[in-house]
């Protein structure tokens, strides 16, 4: 009995996930090709698709099925059990949120969205303030909808990094901070990298075909996916055999395409990866935005950033740049892409003090929505905050508290799961070495196949039957912790700036 009713709900579930796949398509064309006038229609069309996922999802049938088969769970086989849990997982967040909730909440963002394009463009953040307010409260209300067990920042937090708590990264946050501010210091006292050779204007078709050719060693499938230009630099899976990515060209900036093609291409490799049996299911998706980020980290900063990868890879872009690069060696390029440089702006932040950043937006977000902090407080508390972390001042509102999109479209929880990303790529790393003592050695080769390989078996084939913690545990043998990452920080920008005795793993300074 049980197997007709699971391939009828196997059925069901591939219809939504088709329909999704149309709005990434949708949401796809509209980022990469879309022309300027077709906005309004093209917001009716995912309006309306989504509605229908939604309803689909969400039908009282779909949710008789999924709770049948919960009932005769013991006739399942491991991975029909796992695709049906998921299912009631997800169907019972979705079901908790009234539809009106829904509706209110996507014109809120809507309408917040626009005020804070407007706020930041002008730098005014009372511009943004009414409309951050409803949405803090719009938050709040979501999270009672959702349900949590301690602060309510752990309902908002559940939605991206699923299983971990607001406690538990107050913990991590709190050991990393000071030695995360020490590094920064030592740093800034050392003597800067001459990075002077990159004020060059660098021919963008030659950035682009660098990136193909990167991409293609690093065993991106471009039968199954593709690389187009965009604003902002995503990745987006429509199917196992459609992964697309996207970045974009600076020709005043030779690293910066090729180093969000990397990002992506980190992304991309990890969504080919999962496995062939798992296509049209929930399965095939990860467990977490943190571990997702882990993949794109471990390939743009680990290895993209690495002293090996450059000695495989320089005497290639010298060739794509004749008579502009010829005396520079790969030290040179290691040291100006690893510059650290306390700055305002996030996504321009060096790995040393990416995670400063995040932090500070953590707490903020941690006391707007536990209402220890007034909304009015916040360009006040991140000014503050910018400078005991990063010791700069912010001169204006568009370069501090309005210059992240995320909290105009409700996604308060999300940014922690970009520093987690760096602990687990930081993790995942060490034990790759353990197991593959000649790591390096291949890299400098060009040869990324062994990394692949084992972030495939490890990581990606694993999809979303494990939570991001029990992931990182089962590849490591550890929980979750930040040693690595302060461990291959210490390691790599004591050798860049000459630093000696630098303890990293003593909180005492
Ligand atoms: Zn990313």
């Amino acid at each position: 009995m049980s197997n007709s009713v699971f391939n009828r709900f196997k059925d069901r579930l591939g219809e939504v996930i088709d329909v999704q796949a149309a709005i990434a398509v949708l949401h796809w064309d509209e980022e990469v090709y879309m022309p300027s006038k077709a906005g309004e229609g093209r917001g009716r069309q995912l309006a309306t698709l989504s509605a229908l996922a939604h309803r689909m999802f969400t039908s009282p049938d779909m949710g008789g099925m999924v709770e049948e088969l919960l009932g005769h769970a013991d006739s399942l086989d491991p991975d029909q059990r796992k695709l049906v849990e998921e299912t009631w997982y997800d169907y019972q967040r979705a079901v908790r949120l009234p539809d009106t909730f829904v509706e209110r909440f996507a014109e809120e963002c809507s309408r917040s969205y626009h005020a804070w394009v407007t706020a930041r463009k002008e730098s005014n953040f009372s511009l943004f303030q009414p409309c951050l307010e409803t949405m803090v409260e719009l938050l709040r209300e979501k999270a009672e909808y959702l349900g949590y067990e301690g602060s309510p920042y752990n309902a908002l937090l559940e939605e991206f990094e699923r299983g971990m708590r607001m406690e538990e990264l107050s913990t991590l946050f709190f050991s990393l901070a000071p030695r995360l501010i020490a590094l920064a210091r030592r740093i800034s006292a050392a003597d800067p990298p001459d990075t002077r050779w990159l004020d060059q204007s660098w021919d963008e078709q030659s950035q682009w075909n660098f990136s193909l050719n990167v991409l293609t060693d690093m065993g991106y499938d471009f039968e199954a996916g593709r690389q187009d230009r965009s604003v902002h630099p995503f990745t987006t899976n429509f199917d196992l055999y459609d992964v697309r990515i996207t970045t974009r060209i600076d020709p005043r900036d030779l690293f910066s395409g090729l180093m969000g093609s990397i990002h992506e291409g980190g992304h991309a490799l990890y969504e080919q990866g999962f496995l062939e049996k798992d296509r049209r299911t929930l399965l095939a998706q990860a467990p977490s935005l943190g571990i997702h980020e882990s993949q794109s980290r471990f390939w743009e900063n680990i290895i993209g950033r690495s002293l090996p990868f450059w000695q495989h890879y320089l005497p290639e872009l010298k060739k794509q740049y004749p008579g502009q690069l010829d005396s520079i060696t790969p030290e040179q390029v290691h040291r100006a892409i690893n510059r650290v440089r306390p700055s305002l702006i996030r996504v321009e932040a060096d790995e040393c003090t990416y995670n400063l950043h995040i932090m500070l937006r953590f707490e903020i977000e941690v006391a707007l929505i536990e209402g220890a902090i007034y909304v009015e407080d916040v360009p006040a508390l991140w000014n503050a905050k910018m400078k005991q972390y990063l010791g700069v001042d912010v001169p204006e509102d568009r370069l501090g508290c309005l210059q992240d999109i995320h909290w105009a479209h409700g996604a308060m929880g999300y940014f922690p799961t970009y520093a987690l990303g760096n602990l687990y790529a930081a993790q995942l790393h060490e034990k790759m070495l353990q197991d593959m003592p000649e790591f390096w050695n291949h890299i400098e080769q060009g040869d990324f196949s062994p990394a692949r390989q084992w972030l495939r078996g490890q990581v990606h084939q694993v999809g979303r039957r494990q939570t991001a913690s029990a992931i990182i545990e089962a590849a490591t043998g550890a929980k979750p912790s930040a040693e690595p990452f302060l461990r291959y920080l210490c390691g790599k920008y004591s050798a860049l700036y000459g630093l000696k005795n630098v303890d990293m793993m003593s909180s005492k300074d």
